[in-house]
């Protein structure tokens, strides 16, 4: 059975309300799609105008980040029951920025990961590489600790329903993508880490993207790779060129 192919914007901390409606406007003609799933991921605080504006369409809502605990006294956090009383569909887990600048730990991005499935959240969860790590020779090694400590405790049923998104620390936002074959290498990898954890049945059926300076250019190369599942995108989400990325076939 063939994966279906799934893209997300990831916004970041662009777009204020009014902005992201005016987006969802410019783009919901481009992003149509029959067989590509779309995301946008979104600041807090577009995801209701953002859910509002892309009712109708065949775009879902995800978050960038959520609480792992259940409600109370967390000032400034936001909890996977609002995500879901929102709308929101995806989040995105343990992306790159929220490792270094919230100094995220494994251990913290299982604790997300368990909340977002217990609640019927479907995470995107993120790992990846330094370049010195890379120089270094490690990154398989790497990406495989992260892999496993991430998703200790999760069912291989419950595995096989998330995304996986595989970010170059490297490649994000620099312009640098990784080349095609270091990104297939790196997602067959990851596949490989969960048909040995989890079973090729599990393995064969979780979806993983690449995510690392996708562009309207770069994509179709990449998402044809047998074990890259679409895309995580940064700043190509954020303009018409998103449309084409979806459209990349
Ligand atoms: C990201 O933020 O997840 C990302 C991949 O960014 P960019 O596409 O801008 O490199």
């Amino acid at each position: 059975m063939a994966r279906r192919k799934i893209v997300a914007g990831n916004w970041k901390m662009n777009m204020t309300p009014s902005q992201a409606v005016a987006l969802c406007a410019e783009l919901k003609d481009l992003v149509k799609s029959d067989d590509v799933d779309v995301v946008y991921c979104v600041p807090a605080i577009d995801i209701i105008p953002v859910v509002e504006a892309v009712k109708g369409t065949n775009v879902a809502v995800g978050a960038e980040d959520m609480s792992f605990e259940e409600k109370g006294a967390f000032t400034g956090e936001i909890s996977a029951d609002m995500l879901l009383d929102a709308g929101v569909k995806y989040v995105i887990i343990g992306h790159s920025e929220r490792r270094e600048y919230h100094k995220e730990d494994d251990a913290s991005l299982n604790k997300k990961v368990l909340k977002a499935i217990e609640k019927g959240l479907t995470p995107i969860l993120c790992c990846g590489e330094t370049l010195e790590q890379r120089e270094m020779g490690i990154t398989l090694d790497w990406i495989r600790t992260q892999i496993k400590s991430d998703l200790k405790d999760v069912t291989a049923a419950q595995v096989a329903e998330l995304v996986i998104a595989y970010e170059p620390i490297w490649a994000i936002g620099t312009g640098k993508t990784a080349t095609t074959a270091q990104a297939e290498e790196v997602c067959k990898a990851i596949r490989e880490c969960i048909a040995e954890v989890y079973g090729t049945d599990t393995a064969e059926k979780v979806r993983i993207q690449y995510g690392g300076s996708v562009n309207a250019g770069n994509a179709a190369e990449l998402f044809a790779q047998p074990n890259i599942d679409g895309g995580l995108v940064g700043g190509a989400s954020l303009k018409a060129d998103f449309g084409k990325i979806v459209c990349y076939k």
